[in-house]
């Protein structure tokens, strides 16, 4: 099974789009035409087909796929949405609960925004690590701004608001359009057939937090409410903001009622005759800076993401999977993805793979 993230659909002119992080958002245009190409090659499950193939209840079918989106952006009702329905497809989309019916996304989001177009000096950023992280680090560390935006979302709103004006640094902040998404639209999300996982109460990174049992047990609570009167019981699926995580803090999800817990590790989930063997499952990432560079969508750059993944666990398929994929490394340099979708497809399809085993 393989499991690919977003976080943003967005249209160009939107107010939202200047300021938006380009690895994470996608044109509109642009995950149309994606969405076209993972239905070409794809069964698009639903979380709730994952959620039974775990308890083997109902295999899930030959390259099967699921879309996730992270965070809970207003974008992905007005923009993502529209285009799901438009190829008939499902996502799941986690959410963070602190960030429910915010206008603004969080701060340490348009940090990054603002350092990655050079509004915020290194010595504003040294300073705003050692204020808040409380240790001292050289300026040209490269961990300085990712340590703020893994361990930020935790503070107190008003003390960051206060050390930001105390350093002088304005993020100019983008209120409307409201960036995230509200109760009302998490329910219409739930009403057009999108499932809604957690995805932490504040987004801070979990082994940096002050308190995973809250960041756990929160968004359960507040998401169990919105979606109850939609028909979906629980929320059992959880991803890792940041894709941060230890085997202790797996443990404690389970034990607080999880079922599925999405990792950040680039990797495909190994199925046995269609059943899932974890709970643990890899995500890839659809970074838009490789597969719509200047909102160009580049197929074979998907493809190649995509089809070239590793595998979580070895199984009986996996030798002829890494053949396939070293073999189709070489050949889409030269031809592009037709061949390597055609190759993926011949020597991947579990009737094919079993054939060859035996022989
Ligand atoms: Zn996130």
């Amino acid at each position: 099974m393989t499991v690919v993230t977003f976080h943003r659909v967005l249209r160009r002119g939107d107010a939202r789009w200047e300021t938006a992080l380009a690895p994470w958002t996608l044109e509109e245009a642009a995950f149309d035409q994606c969405l076209e190409f993972l239905k070409r090659h794809y069964s698009i499950v639903s979380l709730d087909d994952v959620r039974q193939a775990l308890k083997r209840a109902r295999p899930l079918p030959a390259r099967s796929l699921l879309l996730t989106f992270d965070d809970g952006f207003a974008d992905n009702l007005d923009y993502a949405l529209p285009l799901l329905r438009k190829h008939g497809a499902t996502a799941t989309i986690f959410i963070t609960s602190d960030s429910i019916g915010s206008s603004e996304r969080l701060w340490t989001e348009d940090l990054l925004w603002a350092v990655s177009r050079g509004r915020v000096s290194q010595r504003q950023l040294t300073c705003l690590h050692t204020i808040l992280i409380g240790c001292v680090r050289e300026p040209q560390d490269a961990n300085l701004i990712w340590n703020i935006v893994r361990r930020g979302p935790n503070y107190d709103a008003g003390l960051v608001e206060l050390v930001l004006s105390t350093l002088d640094i304005d993020l100019q902040r983008v209120r409307s359009p409201r960036q995230m998404l509200r109760r009302e639209e998490i329910a219409t999300l739930v009403a057009n057939g999108i499932w809604i996982g957690a995805h932490g109460k504040t987004h801070s990174a979990f082994p940096a937090s002050s308190d995973v049992a809250v960041e756990l047990s929160h968004p359960r609570a507040v998401l169990k409410e919105i979606i109850t009167p939609y028909g979906q019981g629980t929320v059992d699926a959880l991803s890792f903001p940041h894709g941060a995580y230890t085997l202790e803090i797996a443990d404690q999800a389970l034990s607080a009622g999880y079922e599925l817990l999405f990792t950040g590790e680039p990797e495909l989930c190994c199925l046995d005759q269609g059943y899932l063997a974890t709970s643990l499952i890899g995500r890839l990432d659809a970074d838009a800076r490789r597969i719509a560079p200047a909102g160009q969508f580049r197929p074979e750059m998907l493809a190649a993401s995509l089809f070239m993944a590793a595998r979580r666990q070895p199984d009986r398929g996996s030798r002829i999977a890494a053949r396939a994929r070293q073999h189709a490394t070489e050949i889409v340099r030269m031809t592009g993805y037709g061949l390597l979708a055609h190759l993926w497809r011949r020597l991947l399809d579990p009737r094919r793979s079993a054939k060859r085993e035996a022989r």
